[in-house]
């Protein structure tokens, strides 16, 4: 099974995606979380993406799309996976189609979780992501057992510099500009499935279990 998620920057993708992939045993891969491990561990691929993650702009599609197909190219996604950030632009998804289109493949579901904007920058100034495995939290909506702690890992969990509320500002920007463009791109493909995302997220991702069956 092949997904994408698809919302604006908060929306809860990836909180939906890391449910998804342990319900169904396929790999959650965030374009995101990857430059962000490239960021930490000071590569040249992570000093590129900072400039612009920082900003709130999107990473250049050349280099986003080259990172995503050596990853889903990997053992671990032959039998599917949740793409979660990725695509965010036309241009990637026309990509990733062309790609799955040469082994005869295709997306199964996109799912798009619908949250307005109003609600996103509360979210995002209360989400604290660990720096040592990625998970995100809320410190309202859902905090970890203690705080400033990872449930899963022990590490640290921080305020990412990308969730400060001018720079989320601009991301929706960004988001409606070149993001939302995909929801009739995938509807267009029959394969787009829209969730109500300002629910609780067990109630989220009981909706999209329905979808997924
Ligand atoms: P995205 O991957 O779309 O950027 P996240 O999954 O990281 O979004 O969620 C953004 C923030 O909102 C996080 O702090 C997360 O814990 C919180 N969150 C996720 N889903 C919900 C929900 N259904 N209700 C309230 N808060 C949520
Ligand atoms: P995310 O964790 O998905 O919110 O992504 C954080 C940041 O990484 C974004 O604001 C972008 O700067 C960058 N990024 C992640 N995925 C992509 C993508 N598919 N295309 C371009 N930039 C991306």
């Amino acid at each position: 099974m092949k997904i994408v998620m698809l919302g604006a920057p908060g929306a809860g993708k990836g909180t939906q995606a890391k449910m998804i992939a342990e319900q169904y045993g396929i790999p959650h891969v965030s374009t995101g979380d990857i430059f962000r491990m490239n960021v930490k561990n000071g590569t040249a691929l992570g000093m590129e993406a900072k400039a612009y993650m920082d900003k709130g702009e999107l990473v250049p599609d050349e280099l986003t799309v080259r990172i995503l197909l050596d990853r889903v190219a990997q053992e671990d996604c032959k039998n599917g996976y949740v793409l979660d950030g990725f695509p965010r632009t036309i241009p990637q998804a026309e990509v990733l189609d062309a790609e799955l289109t040469k082994l005869g493949d295709a997306i199964d579901y996109a799912i798009n979780v619908d949250v307005p904007d109003e609600n996103i920058i509360r979210r995002m100034s209360g989400r604290r992501a660990c720096v040592g495995c990625g998970a995100t939290y809320h410190i309202v909506h859902i905090p970890p057992k203690k705080e400033g702690i990872c449930d899963k890992c022990g590490g640290e969990l921080i305020l990412r510099d990308d969730d400060k509320e001018e720079t989320v500002k601009n991301r929706l920007n960004v988001y409606h500009a070149q993001t939302q463009p995909l929801i009739d791109f995938y509807t267009g493909k029959g394969v787009l499935k829209t969730v109500d995302g300002t629910v609780d997220s067990a109630d989220v991702f009981a909706a999209i279990k329905s979808i997924l069956g």
